[in-house]
C-alpha cells in the first residue's frame, strides 16, 4: 500500500459518462477515462484491508489490492501481470462487470468504494498501449486437440486457458463473427466491438483457431467433432429467453430483448436488415419490462433509435441505497447486491 492514509484525504472520483446530448445519437462507448495521475490517486485509496472482501466478492477471485498498489506505483506491467493471473479478459470485465467487488469494498461503508472496475480497465488499456500485452505462444504442444463450441465469454476463456496449457484449440461459432453475447448482446455503447477483435487477433497469434459461421450439428456433424478432437467443450449458453405468457404477448411490436439488441449491433457492424425485419423504436412509446442490465441495454438502444418515450418497469422492490442497516453482514452486499443498471 503506497499511501496508507489516502482513503482519508482522496475522494472517489469516477471517470463519468459522455454528456447525454453528445452520446444519445451514436453508439460509441459512453464511459470516459481519467488522466493517468487521477487514476493513480484513485488506486492509492485502496487500504489493503486485512480481510479484503473485494477478493471474494469478485467471481474471478481477482487480487484487487495487489494490483491497485502496482497501479499507484505506476508499475503497469506488474499490475497487468497480477490482474491477468486471475482474469483472462480484463478489457471486458473492466467495461461491463457489475463490479461486485466495489459493493464488498470496505470503503463502501462510507459510500465511496475504490473505483476497482475502472482501475482494472485502465490497467489493461495502458498495458496494451505500452506494449506489455504480447502473444503467449506455449513452448510445447501436448498433441491434444480440443473443440470449443461457442465463442462467448465462457468459450473464449476456456479456449484461452486450454491453449496456454499447450492444447490445440479450435473454436466453432455459428454466428458470422466471434464473441457471442459480448458481440451481439452487449450494446456497442458499453463495449466497442474493436475490443473483441483485438483479443481475437491476439488469441489467433497465440495459436487458437476460430471458425465463425460454422454451426455444429448443421454445418459440421457432431460425430465428426467427437472423432476429430480429444475433448469437446460446449459453451453455447441457453439461448432460451424467459417468456411472459400474458394477453397480448403475440401482438406485433412485442420482442425479446436480444432480438432488438442483436439486430442493432449487426446494423452498427454494417449489416443490411430488410425493412420488414427491422425492429426500431423510432417515434414510438417504448415499454421495457425488466430492470436488470439487459433492460438497461434496451433503454439505451431505444433512446438512440429515437423513441418518443421509454418507460422501464421492474417486479422487484427498489434496492436500498448504499448499505442497509436492516440488512447486516453477511447478507449485505451479497444478497441485495445491485447491478450497474440499478
Ligand atoms: S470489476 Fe468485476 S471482474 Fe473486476 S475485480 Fe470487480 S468483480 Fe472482479
Amino acid at each position: 500500500m503506497g499511501n496508507p492514509k489516502a482513503f482519508l484525504t482522496i475522494h472517489r472520483k469516477e471517470a463519468g459518462y459522455r454528456p447525454v446530448s453528445d452520446r444519445i445519437r451514436d453508439y460509441g462507448e459512453v464511459e470516459q477515462t481519467l488522466n493517468p495521475e487521477d487514476r493513480r490517486l484513485q488506486a492509492s485509496r485502496c487500504m489493503e484491508c486485512g480481510v479484503p472482501f473485494c477478493h471474494w466478492s469478485c467471481p474471478l477471485g481477482n487480487k484487487q489490492p495487489e494490483w491497485q498498489d502496482r497501479l499507484f506505483k505506476n508499475d503497469i506491467k506488474g499490475a497487468y501481470t497480477l490482474l491477468t493471473a486471475t482474469d483472462d479478459f480484463p478489457e471486458f470485465t473492466g467495461r461491463v462487470c457489475p463490479a461486485l467487488c466495489e459493493k464488498g469494498c470496505v470503503l463502501n461503508k462510507i459510500h465511496e468504494p475504490v473505483t476497482i472496475r475502472e482501475n482494472e480497465a485502465a490497467i489493461v488499456e495502458r498495458a496494451f498501449l505500452e506494449g506489455y500485452v504480447k502473444p503467449y505462444v506455449p513452448k510445447h504442444r501436448t498433441g491434444k486437440r480440443v473443440a470449443v463450441i461457442g465463442s462467448g465469454p465462457a468459450g473464449l476463456a476456456c479456449a484461452n486457458q486450454l491453449n496456454r496449457r499447450g492444447h490445440s484449440v479450435t473454436v466453432f461459432e455459428k454466428n458470422e463473427a466471434i464473441g457471442g453475447l459480448l458481440r451481439f448482446g452487449i450494446p456497442d455503447f458499453k463495449l466497442n466491438k474493436s475490443i473483441i477483435d483485438r483479443r481475437v487477433a491476439l488469441m489467433t497469434e497465440e495459436g487458437v483457431e476460430f471458425k465463425p459461421g460454422v454451426e455444429v450439428g448443421k454445418d459440421i456433424a457432431v460425430e465428426d467433432i467427437v472423432s476429430d478432437y480429444d475433448a469437446v467443450c460446449i459453451a453455447i449458453g441457453a439461448e432460451v429467453p424467459r417468456d411472459l405468457k400474458v394477453e397480448g404477448r403475440d401482438l406485433k411490436g412485442v420482442h425479446f430483448a436480444l432480438e432488438l439488441l442483436q439486430q442493432q449491433n449487426r446494423v452498427n457492424a454494417g449489416r443490411e436488415i430488410s425493412r420488414d425485419d427491422r425492429i426500431s423504436a423510432k417515434g414510438k412509446n417504448v415499454l421495457v419490462i425488466g430492470g436488470g442490465d439487459t433492460g438497461s441495454d434496451c433503454v439505451g438502444t431505444a433512446n438512440r433509435q429515437g423513441a418518443l418515450s421509454v418507460t422501464q418497469i421492474e417486479i422487484m422492490p427498489k434496492p436500498p441505497e448504499g448499505e442497509n442497516p436492516a440488512t447486516p453482514w453477511p447478507y449485505w452486499p451479497v444478497v441485495l447486491k445491485t447491478s450497474s443498471s440499478h
